[in-house]
């Protein structure tokens, strides 16, 4: 069993590897789905038993019985991205001989570990195709093309009495290379042999090139970028592949772009993107929507934070969450986590069936709440929801820290949830 946590682990680096940007993520998740005998389809289109809509950063896949009315949802949801640094429309900038990039912070990233590391860039441009159509294509450029270096600590003599500050905006641009070289766009160009004059936008970010891998003595730990949330994403579409669907109720996985900057865009959490693709399924399946809603509910996948052990004074004393300790359960009165006493107990269910430990998670009472998508999608669709997830070191540095086993623990739990008695 250990071992087979491991393995999971494992694909679950190489899955984040493969997801620099969320558009890479949706590509990658694609790949996996088609490998599953799902079906690419498009809003408005057909609805096959194994189905997904697939835009920007963003996926719809469900899993259905063709031959029954359809009553119900049991959903799964998390998101496709994570806090970095994004490269601006006009980002030439030559300073002391030096040519850098402007860079703007996407969501609340630690950026201080962003300092002195090889970083790529990927995302997606859009170009003037054939006919002057628009295209977009994917970038991924895995070479360390751009680092931001710290200052050295003979120039910074207050660090350790003041701490580290950096400003956003003076203190982040990467450097790319010489006063000389090339302007941005025709870098670009070149890594991807087309001509500059037919780029004429983008949606680009800067990634971490080292590998994720499993550390500890023992392999008990995860270090990667995106754990937040990529780990959710991998759980949730390997769950929905392997998934029987329960009868007269639809399987759907939802995985949404833009959490980390408030989930309020087009194809966000807190659109009616998901509500229109459920609507279309239930007409296109014979069943009845108020009745479908009713008996509907959400598993919203986000990790949780574990104890840190250099900082347990920032934890709840009862509270106390640890690495491979099983999914966290996400509770808070205000509202912050869509978990109910009802929703909760059907999850802990779900984990004795799995035979997996859960843990429960609130916040100490004197600090402020993260959220997640859980309170956003459910209110979209006035439905039953429960926030779980691995728990997790480090949340939005550049490199974070999961328990290895807890991926696995995670996936089997869902996988009960979904195939369990509500
Ligand atoms: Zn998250």
């Amino acid at each position: 069993m250990h071992d087979t946590r491991h393995d999971f682990a494992r694909d679950l680096c190489a899955f984040i590897d493969a997801s620099p940007s969320p558009f890479h993520a949706i590509a990658e998740i694609c790949g996996r789905l088609d490998q599953s005998s799902f079906i690419e389809t498009t809003p408005g289109g057909a609805t096959p038993p194994r189905g997904y809509v697939a835009r920007d950063g963003s996926i719809i896949m469900w899993c259905l019985d063709p031959d029954t009315a359809l009553s119900g949802f049991d959903l799964l949801g998390a998101h496709t991205d994570s806090p970095n640094l994004r490269i601006k429309p006009q980002p030439d900038v030559v300073c002391a001989e030096t040519r850098q990039l402007g860079v703007d912070t996407y969501g609340g990233a630690l950026i201080n570990s962003w300092l002195d590391r090889d970083l790529g860039i990927s995302g997606r441009i859009c170009v003037r195709g054939e006919d002057d159509l628009l295209e977009t294509r994917l970038v991924k450029i895995d070479r360390p093309v751009a680092r931001i270096p710290q200052l050295a600590i003979h120039l910074d003599r207050e660090i350790d009495t003041a701490g580290l500050r950096l400003n956003r905006q003076s203190h982040l641009s990467p450097i790319v290379g010489a006063a000389d070289g090339s302007e941005f766009r025709a870098r670009l160009a070149a890594e991807l042999d087309i001509d500059a004059d037919l780029i004429l936008t983008w949606d680009l970010m800067l990634h971490d090139l080292m590998p994720s891998s499993l550390g500890g003595f023992d392999d008990d730990l995860i270090a990667a970028p995106r754990i937040d949330n990529l780990l959710s994403c991998h759980v949730a579409t390997e769950v929905l592949c392997a998934v029987t669907p329960r009868p007269a109720t639809a399987a759907v996985a939802a995985l949404f772009d833009h959490e980390e900057v408030g989930s309020q865009t087009t194809y966000g959490a807190g659109s009616s993107w998901l509500r229109r693709q459920l609507d279309h399924l239930l007409e296109n399946n014979g069943g009845v929507r108020a009745a479908a809603y009713d008996d509907a509910s959400m598993l919203s996948l986000d990790n949780a934070h574990a104890t840190h052990p250099n900082y347990v004074d920032r934890h709840e004393p009862a509270h106390h969450i640890h690495l491979n300790g099983g999914p966290v359960i996400k509770e808070n009165v205000n509202a912050r986590y869509a978990s109910n006493a009802r929703t909760s107990a059907r999850f802990m269910r779900a984990c004795e069936t799995a035979n997996v430990p859960f843990q429960r998670f609130v916040n100490r009472s004197d600090l402020a709440c993260g959220s997640t998508i859980g309170p956003i999608g459910s209110t979209a669709l006035a439905i039953d929801a429960v926030d779980v997830g691995a728990s997790q070191l480090a949340m939005h540095s550049i490199r974070e820290t999961a328990g290895s086993a807890d991926p696995a623990m995670l996936r089997d739990a869902a996988a009960a949830w979904l195939s369990g008695p509500r």
